[in-house]
């Protein structure tokens, strides 16, 4: 499919590979658990549109996003499933939210009581998740307290007749993506004993797992389960299985060079030719989310073999040493992410590489490329600009 593609760069995204991760998140959590796939960050850099109307077909219960402004990109295209907002809202931004019926995760009461006015002033009604912190410190109600907020919000929920609902209470893991579960399992009582603490009946579902957190410890992604890394393709954690192949980041041969010893490349010239070699000039740069930090470390694929990135990677251009490869030419197809042939550079390859992690890589990638996406029917469908920027 990549021959049709008109660009100088492109993203190829699998709808079917991410439509088969979601499944495989179902059977693990089981039939009846609530299923949030996150989208936030444009469904990690994919597309949220594509990725949500795809998605839909799996019947999942809600979607979560980070930001109201999200919320409200995903209201237009969503009529009825929940979508939550999990990072704590600013002020200014509650009124929005409520208009667009989107669900807010409540971290303090005093925000529950903006969101509660908002809703009684736009005669509408509201539903809330409460965020217990139990030691990600970053948002949530503090798991030690709950003896006092408990009683305070639910007095709250009941005082505005009916338009506050409390829909849910939810934790977030801090190092699901590590082996050793001991501080996981820390989080899980903790957040067991606020939910024992809460008026009795009181706080709606109760959901925990990311994507890491669900498939370590399944019997807790029944109760719901906010899947994000996993469905694009990206390993959880360590020891944890391997998502089907979601993305792949491709460029195209511009030029071809043949370069005498000592030649160098690149701002900086941090690369000198070793001998009499070719070089392939890609279009496709840190402009388009491919981490400079591979500059003389990276490898892509060419016609299934691997060759090295030489010099700094600049904005806009990369070259890659192609000396074994006599026979590549302007308008081959060269990978920098995913299958070619046998061969495959994954997700988490080049984010060590890189120094960061796998989810920094996908959100990275701008929107100078374009997503390509495909559902396995052999039809591509283009998100964004076809030819490129
Ligand atoms: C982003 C996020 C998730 C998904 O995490 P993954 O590690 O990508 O599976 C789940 N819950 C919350 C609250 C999040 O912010």
């Amino acid at each position: 499919m990549s021959t049709e593609i008109p660009s100088r760069a492109w993203l190829e995204v699998s709808g079917s590979a991410l439509l088969r991760n979601l499944q495989r998140v179902r059977t693990i959590a089981g039939p009846d658990a609530p299923l949030i796939p996150m989208v936030k960050a444009d469904a990690y850099g994919l597309g949220m549109a594509r990725a949500v109307s795809l998605m839909s077909r799996e019947d999942p219960w809600g979607w979560g996003v980070a930001c109201v402004a999200e919320g409200v990109t995903l209201r237009e295209m969503e009529a009825t499933r929940p979508i939550l907002v999990f990072s704590p809202a600013a002020p200014g931004e509650v009124a929005r939210g409520v208009e667009s019926s989107l669900t807010f995760c409540v971290s303090d009461v005093s925000f529950l009581k903006r969101v509660a006015r908002e809703a009684v002033a736009r005669d509408r009604r509201v539903s809330v998740h409460l965020e217990v912190d139990t030691g990600m410190g970053r948002a949530g109600l503090d798991w030690r307290t709950a003896g006092e907020w408990g009683p305070a919000v639910d007095e709250l929920v009941e005082g505005f007749d009916g338009r506050v609902q409390w829909e849910g209470t939810f934790t977030h893991f801090h190092s699901a993506d590590d082996a050793d579960d001991a501080s996981s399992k820390l989080q899980v009582r903790r957040f067991e004993e606020v939910l024992q603490a809460l008026p009795p009946g009181r706080g709606g579902m109760a959901h925990l797992c990311n994507s890491a957190g669900g498939l370590r410890m399944p019997h807790l992604a029944g109760r719901g389960t906010r899947p994000g890394i996993f469905l694009y393709g990206g390993v959880a954690g360590a020891g944890l299985p391997q998502p089907e192949e979601v993305v792949a980041l491709r460029g195209r041969i511009a030029l071809v060079r043949e370069v005498p010893e000592g030649t160098t490349v690149g701002y900086g010239a941090t690369y000198r030719a070793r001998r009499r070699e070719r070089w392939a000039t890609v279009g496709i740069g840190y402009g388009d989310g491919l981490r400079r930090a591979l500059s003389n470390r990276g490898q892509v694929l060419v016609g299934g073999k691997r060759v090295p990135i030489v010099g700094r990677i600049s904005m806009d251009m990369t070259v890659v040493e192609i000396t074994d490869l006599p026979t590549a030419r302007p308008g081959d197809v060269v990978t920098f992410l995913g299958s070619d042939g046998d061969d495959r550079i994954t997700l988490e390859e080049m984010a060590s590489l890189a120094e960061t992690n796998n989810y920094e890589i996908l959100t990275g990638f701008t929107r100078r490329l374009p997503r390509i996406w495909s559902e396995g029917s052999g039809r591509g469908a283009t998100e964004g600009n076809p030819r490129g920027g």
